[in-house]
């Protein structure tokens, strides 16, 4: 089945607001198995909004509209569907009471503009909105499902939840959905889909999407199945051929970010870890304490971002500096052994490096990070030379620490069990 979304609101075609109410509905209709073919954002202009609306029940088995339900003389929705659809609007009595009784509940005046809400398209089923004045609309016309919603997130998500969904849902084949998650960091997008096309283009379903972020590669699987046996072992089939693909590089098999992983591993392994920062300026610290229960293994960390602070509270002598300066190998690994020996931590992290725009040279240009990981086999530094801009460079920087850390603990994990 095929949905298509269309949000009213001339707002969501300036600079300043982003169409995210079908960000929500296209999560909630694939979760029913739904796929949204389309999405149009229109402005609150009658002709348009009707050409949009007729174009869309033509296409479509399922239609939201979300927005312009409002009182005023640019709330055109409910106009535009009766007329795409060649229905009346009528008005209803026990619409403008239930507004009425909220302004009431309020204390607040009625203005006479509301009295427009109280319109209802023939042959609709009105859906009560707790959150606002606008209510919802249900309809059935030709075979397509069309919902009408109003623009508020807060007063949109509820009425969809809790009318439109089960009603969706009534109109299904029973099918359940499962969903997988491989995250993979270390390897670029382009070659995690070179490796796995082969495999997951066999398959419709289950469904593959890839999110890329920074050194942050989401695979998804989604099985629609009649049973949830059927869809696991869908997953499972699928998988099984992807993970062998990606090794070591699958950081997890959850949908949980890296800092969660590595929360977990801590936890399992009972072992404790500090950071030295300079470069990430307490971004692993952030993201670390980010993930609840961190206190049992994140011990604390020094953000050392001047040559002073890495002499004065890491002990880095100023020789060491000068004679491998301050970007290098050397004192990266000094920072990580320094703050492993000070916290008392099992391991420590280290970053140092050049995150742009400014202070890169020729040795060290801009994007270049030493990171270093002590422990208790040793400590290892990385070079790394990221691209782009300021932010990426100490995302990446971050994730890249974590990750260091995450392939050092999955060693002793394997080698104990
Ligand atoms: P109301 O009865 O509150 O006037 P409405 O249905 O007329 O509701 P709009 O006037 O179109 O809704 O939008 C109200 C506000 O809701 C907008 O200013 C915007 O902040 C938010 N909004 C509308 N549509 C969207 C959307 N597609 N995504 C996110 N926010 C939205």
């Amino acid at each position: 089945m095929n949905a298509e979304i269309i949000a009213v609101g001339s707002e969501l075609l300036t600079p300043q607001r982003l169409d995210t109410n079908s960000l929500y509905l296209t999560n909630q209709l694939n979760a029913l198995g739904i796929e949204v073919a389309m999405k149009t954002v229109v402005g609150d202009h009658r002709e348009r909004l009707q050409a949009a609306v007729s174009g869309a029940v033509q296409r479509s088995e399922v239609v939201v509209i979300t927005g312009g339900l409002g009182p005023t003389e640019d709330d055109l929705t409910r106009e535009a569907v009766a007329a795409a659809l060649g229905r009346d609007l009528l008005f209803s009595e026990e619409i403008l009471d239930a507004i009425e009784q909220r302004f009431r509940r309020l204390a607040r005046p009625m203005a006479a503009i509301n009295r427009r809400q109280a319109y209802v398209i023939t042959g609709a089923e009105v859906l009560p909105n707790p959150n606002g004045t606008a209510p919802g609309l249900w309809l059935e016309h030709d075979g397509t499902l069309l919902m009408m919603l109003p623009g508020p997130p807060r007063e949109m998500k509820p009425l969809f939840d809790d009318h439109c969904l089960p009603r969706l849902q009534a109109r299904l084949p029973r099918m359940v959905i499962r969903v997988r998650t491989l995250r993979v960091a270390g390897m670029p997008e382009s070659e995690v889909d070179q490796r796995i096309a082969p495999v997951y283009t066999r398959y419709t379903n289950p469904v593959t999407t890839i999110l890329a972020a920074p050194n942050d590669i989401q695979i998804h699987f989604r099985a629609r199945c009649e049973t949830e046996q059927e869809a696991d072992a869908l997953l499972e089939e699928v998988s099984a051929q992807v993970e062998p693909l990606l090794g070591e590089r699958i950081y997890t098999r959850k949908d949980q970010p890296m800092e969660s992983r590595v929360g977990e591993l801590l936890s399992e392994a009972g072992k404790t870890v500090a950071v030295a920062e300079s470069c990430t300026g307490g971004l692993i610290a952030q993201r670390l304490t980010a993930i609840p229960g961190s206190s049992t293994y994140f011990v604390g960390g020094f953000v050392t971002y001047q040559e002073s602070a890495k002499t004065s509270w890491l002990g880095i002598s100023p020789e060491l500096i000068a004679a491998h300066t301050v970007v290098s190998e050397a004192v990266a690994l000094a920072m990580a052994e320094a703050a492993r020996a000070q916290s008392g931590a099992d391991y420590a992290l280290s970053t140092t490096g050049v995150a742009g725009p400014g202070g890169g040279t020729e040795q060290a240009p801009v994007g270049t990070v030493w990171i270093a990981l002590a422990s208790p086999q040793g400590s290892v530094a990385r070079k790394y030379r990221f691209m782009g801009e300021r932010e990426r460079v100490r995302t990446l920087a971050s994730q890249n620490a974590l990750d260091l850390l995450r392939v050092e603990l999955e060693r002793i994990s394997i080698a104990l069990n």
